[in-house]
This record gives C-alpha cells, structure tokens and sequence, in this order.
C-alpha cells in the first residue's frame, strides 16, 4: 500500500513510499483511512518520533478486518482512534487514567504507525464509532477537539471563570474557543493579520472577541473592554514565545494559564511578578485521555459545534506536499488527505 513514510530525522526523508499491508493481530482492528488530517507537529516535528515511521495521528475509517477477540467493533463500522495505542497501564499515570502521560506511552504518527496510509491497524480499546451525522472528514477532526476537550474541559477549573483568551487561532486554537463557549464564558481569541481567514470560521462558533495584534494593542484592550482586573484564564495554542508574556499578562489574578501549544524551546518566567505576588496557576494540556474522547463525542451529540467548517482543504494523499505547505501557510485551517 501507499504511505506517507518519514524514515529518519529529517524532514526531507519523508516520502510517499509502497510498504506492506498492516495485518490485524490479536485484539486489533485495520482500518480503512477514509480521511486523515495533517496536524502542525505532521510539518513543524515532534521530539516523540521514532522513525522509521508512518506519519498521521487525526484519521477516521472504516473497518475492513478485526483481529481474534474483538467484539465491540465490528467490520463495516465507521470509526475513529484514539492517538494512544500503547500504554503500560501499571505506573501511576496509568493507574489514574492518564494514559497520556505514560512514559511508554506509543501515539499513532509517531511512535507507531500512523494513518496518511490506505489502511492502519489499532488496538480495539482505542477505537470509538463515529456519531452517525459525522462525515469521514469531520471524524478526522475528532481528536483535536478531544485535545480542547481535555484542555477545556479537563485541565482548566472553569468553575467560577467567566472571561477566557485563547491565543493563537489555529485549528486547536478555535476548536478550545468554541469548546469554552459552550460552557457560557465570553471568549477572546487573539492572532495576527493573516489569520482573517481564521477569524473569520472562529466566529461562527460564537466567539465574542477577534484580536488581531497588528491592528490593536491586545493588553489595553482586554484591560479597558473586556475586564480591568483582568481575565480569568487563558489558553496559549500558538507555540510563539511572546504569547506566553502576554498570557500570564493579561491574567487577573488567581487566574489560571494553560499551554497548549508546544514552544520547541525553554521559556524565562517571572516567578515572583506571576506565580507569587498574582498567585497564577501554570498548567500544561497534552494531547488526550480516554475520558477527553468521551467529552469530545458528547459535545458533538449535545452541542452544535460547526466542525465542518475548520475544513477548508481536501487533497488525495499523493498530493501531500501541497497539503504540508497549505498547513504552514496559514491560507488553510485545517487539511484533509484522502489515501
Ligand atoms: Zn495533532
Ligand atoms: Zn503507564
């Protein structure tokens, strides 16, 4: 079959390449990728790969072939995966349910094969049916909203909080933006000029605040319109080091900063201006649980979440490498490879 190969470090070793149909062993599903989403870290790396390796971690399918002792899943079932297909499931993190966490956890697109290939194969308990109404492309999109899900509505104590800024209007970006906005609280996402077009299907989720950098100053404006005290939580999914200063900023006191983002280098914080005269609370959302996928599919059965939307490019998986310089473009949100 065709896949979309990375066989070492560098990035210009990724390839289209013929490799061996996966074969489903015992308590395993193959799927057939109907359609697979190209993430951020698919152009920009992760630290977690360990080529020779299929890349694509956002995918949904259908099932062609189960493995001896599956019962849930069944041939012909629409389907979708969790990114966690290995974890030890004996230290702490496990034990807790924290699969994300465990240090030998293996992820699809990065420790093991991934799905921009015509078939995968995953274990049974990472698999999750598709709501009916979901089209292949849309259950592609289901793990990123399972990582706002865990950021949201996991991580962050949205008790009590009422105004959130969400830095960086990427896919995961809007995604946190629409997922904070089902649960009541006003929502300012903060980008730069050439995010109009992201701007632009971030509100029709109902986001309440468009910042563009370059048009406004963010910090007076969230100070003067939105609270003088400043807001309660915010939520970096950009990545840039400058929106970390003005995260912790623009926070009110007590308030809360998650990263979602990742930086790719170390950042200088002001312990004593943030964490000890404000009182701040730093935390970090990495990727997803079993329980961020349950909340996921439930806001998408009880909320009317315009996933569709964020889809602005489908491409057939040969022609991946317009889909990679889309990604980095900015001109898409988010893209769609059909094998
Ligand atoms: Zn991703
Ligand atoms: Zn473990």
């Amino acid at each position: 079959m065709q896949a979309l190969l990375q066989e070492n470090r560098e990035k210009s070793s990724l390839n289209l390449k013929e490799v061996e149909e996966p074969r489903p062993g015992r308590g395993e599903v193959k799927i057939r990728v109907r359609a697979a989403g190209i993430c951020g870290t698919d152009v920009h790396g992760i630290s977690s790969l360990q080529p020779p390796v299929i890349l694509g971690h956002e995918f949904s399918g259908e099932v062609v072939e189960v493995g001896q002792g599956v019962e849930r899943i069944k041939v012909g079932d629409r389907v979708t995966s969790e990114t966690t297909i290995y974890r030890c499931g004996v230290c702490p993190y496990c034990r807790r349910g924290f699969f994300n966490l465990c240090p030998e956890r293996k992820g699809i697109g990065s420790g093991a094969n991934g799905s921009f290939a015509e078939y995968i194969v995953v274990p049974e308990f990472a698999v999750h049916i598709l709501p009916p109404q979901l089209s292949f492309e849309e259950g592609a999109v289901l793990e990123p909203l399972a990582c706002a899900a865990r950021g949201v509505l996991e991580q962050a104590e949205l008790k009590d909080k009422e105004k959130v800024v969400v830095l960086g209007p990427g896919p995961l970006g809007i995604l946190v933006s629409w997922v904070a906005k089902t649960r009541g609280v006003s929502v300012a996402l903060v980008g730069k000029q050439e995010d109009e077009l992201r701007f632009q299907v971030a509100k029709e989720g109902g986001v309440d605040y468009l910042l563009n950098l370059d048009e406004v100053d963010v910090e007076d404006f969230i100070l003067r319109e939105i609270d003088s005290y400043g807001v309660d939580l915010v939520f970096e999914c950009s990545g840039a080091l400058p929106a970390v200063s003005l995260g912790l900023e623009v926070l009110k006191k007590r308030g809360q900063y998650v990263q979602m983002g990742i930086i790719h280098r170390p950042v200088a914080v002001d312990f004593d201006r943030y964490l000890f005269s404000r009182e701040l609370k730093i935390t970090g959302s990495r990727t997803q649980t079993a329980s961020s996928w349950e909340k996921a599919i439930s806001l998408l059965e009880n909320t009317s979440l315009p996933l569709r939307k964020i889809i602005t490019h489908s491409l057939p998986l040969s022609r991946w490498q317009e889909g990679f310089e889309l990604t980095q473009s900015r001109k898409a949100i988010k893209v769609i490879l059909k094998p």
